[in-house]
């Protein structure tokens, strides 16, 4: 790991109450890692019935529709901004469920339940090859095993039984 401002290779140095975080000699200062933030989305229709899962390009498994919290933005905005980028579509309300380390992408994930309204998608095929509206049940067997995706859907399909 190396300094953002010098360029210097960081070492590790004892900080109170946060164990060892990096340092830089040159900067005399601590270099907190910094990881970008993601919204995770459980798209789901008015009813609440179906939930939307999107299928990548060059990707066989199903996964939630997920996008980058901008700089100076905050999720509220990103879940719109997101829905109408990729599938064309308004929301119409969201509810916050959970957080989740994604350790293999380096980036906090913030999961919400979208419901959207009921029109056609406008898919960007750019990025996804494939959006398919399921049951809780089909997105359930369909949702990539053992991922991040899987734990928030898995919370998700609890909590639209009862209705958000
Ligand atoms: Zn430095």
């Amino acid at each position: 790991m190396y300094c953002k401002n010098c360029g210097q290779k960081l070492t590790l140095r004892f900080c109170e109450n946060e164990g060892l975080v990096p340092y830089c000699d040159t900067c005399a200062d601590y270099m907190f890692p910094l990881f970008p933030v993601a919204v995770s989305m459980v798209v789901t229709n008015r009813a609440q019935d179906k939930i939307l899962l999107a299928k990548h390009v060059e990707d066989d498994d199903f996964i939630l529709f997920a996008g980058y919290i901008k700089k100076g933005e905050n999720a509220e905005k990103t879940i719109p901004r997101e829905i109408k980028e990729e599938l064309g579509m308004n929301v119409v309300k969201t509810k916050f469920m959970s957080t989740r380390f994604h350790a293999k992408k380096d980036l906090l994930m913030l999961n919400f339940i979208v419901v959207v309204e009921d029109t056609p998608i406008k898919l960007k095929t750019d990025e996804i090859a494939e959006a398919r509206w399921c049951t809780h049940d089909q997105a359930l067997e369909l949702i990539r095993k053992n991922t991040t995706a899987e734990f928030f859907l898995t919370n998700a399909v609890k909590e639209l039984k009862k209705k958000i």
